[in-house]
């Protein structure tokens, strides 16, 4: 049903990326960037404060520019959001973790992989049957998976991006709010959805131990989401005293320079099985 449903999408838009031959309006440097795989993906290791270990990563975007060499995502996703590539590169990104993830099992990776979805993706009317059938055929447990949602992405079509969330959470995919407490409606959106951590954005984690404002927030997001049965993450984690006061207040895991940044997966590879072994 899917396939009929793919075939059927004049737009293309859902159509897997290796296999979209039409071009559709995307910006034609990126458009060839992705065909000739010049993306790649880094991942952040994500620590569980309570087990001191490695308990998955995010993945990110980075593209290896032929001649500019290593690009950020700030540099490209913008556009490719404005033209909808991201659509067709979210598929590819999807599926590079799919193939990724028997590597980082064998390497000893216990927990999830955040993949980060952007509010452009949901106007996809195939996201969830699309990454579903893309879990199949890579054979992919649904418990590896978690999808990184920020505020602006769920703000968009409500009850379409709801069915999406229940549909694909109903398989084993878990969903974090990302960058929290910087958009609006938080509250209402953690009631609806099933989300199940959130990210205090970096933002707030920048001025802990030290700026009464920041800390209060840190410790009210913290206790929120425990009430709320959730799990919290800190990002942005650069110092040894931001990591004592995250601690010290009982979050669950935390991101950041301070153990690694985003790393190619060979070097993400070590660090699990150096992990293991300790
Ligand atoms: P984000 O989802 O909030 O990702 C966290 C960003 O913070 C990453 O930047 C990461 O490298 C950076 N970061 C992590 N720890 C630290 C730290 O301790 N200090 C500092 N200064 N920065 C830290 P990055 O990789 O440049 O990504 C930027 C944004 O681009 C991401 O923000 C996300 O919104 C977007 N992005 C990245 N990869 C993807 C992707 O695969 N798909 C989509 N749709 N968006 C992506
Ligand atoms: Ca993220
Ligand atoms: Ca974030
Ligand atoms: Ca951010």
């Amino acid at each position: 049903r899917y396939c009929q449903q793919l075939q059927h999408n004049g737009q293309g838009a859902t159509t897997p990326p290796l296999e979209a031959s039409l071009m559709n309006g995307y910006d034609p440097e990126l458009w060839r960037a992705l065909q000739r795989e010049e993306f790649e993906l880094f991942y952040q290791p994500r620590i569980d404060l309570r087990r001191g270990s490695i308990c998955g990563a995010e993945a990110l975007i980075r593209w290896r520019h032929p001649e500019r060499g290593l690009q950020q995502p700030s540099s490209f996703i913008p556009a490719c959001e404005a033209s909808g590539l991201i659509v067709p590169l979210g598929y590819w990104i999807i599926q590079e973790v799919g193939k990724t993830l028997p590597a980082m099992k064998e390497a000893g990776l216990d927990g999830r992989i955040g993949v980060n979805l952007s509010f452009r993706q949901f106007q996809d009317r195939y996201l969830a049957p699309t990454i579903e059938r893309l879990m199949q055929e890579h054979l992919m447990d649904t418990r590896t998976l978690e999808f990184e949602l920020t505020e602006t992405a769920l703000c968009s079509d409500e009850e379409h991006v709801r069915s999406t969330i229940n549909q694909l959470s109903n398989q084993g995919v878990e969903f974090s709010l990302d960058d929290f407490g910087t958009g609006y409606s938080s509250f209402s959106l953690l009631q609806k959805l099933p989300i199940t951590t959130l990210k205090i954005d970096k933002s707030f984690v920048d001025g802990i131990p030290g700026n009464q404002d920041d800390e209060e927030i840190v410790r009210a997001v913290i206790n929120l989401a425990h009430n709320l049965n959730k799990q919290v993450i800190a990002e942005g984690v650069e110092t040894r005293a931001q990591l004592e006061f995250l601690i010290r207040h009982d979050c669950d895991q935390v991101q950041g320079y301070f153990f690694s940044r985003p790393v190619p997966l060979d070097q993400f590879l070590n660090l699990l099985s150096t992990n293991r072994r300790q």
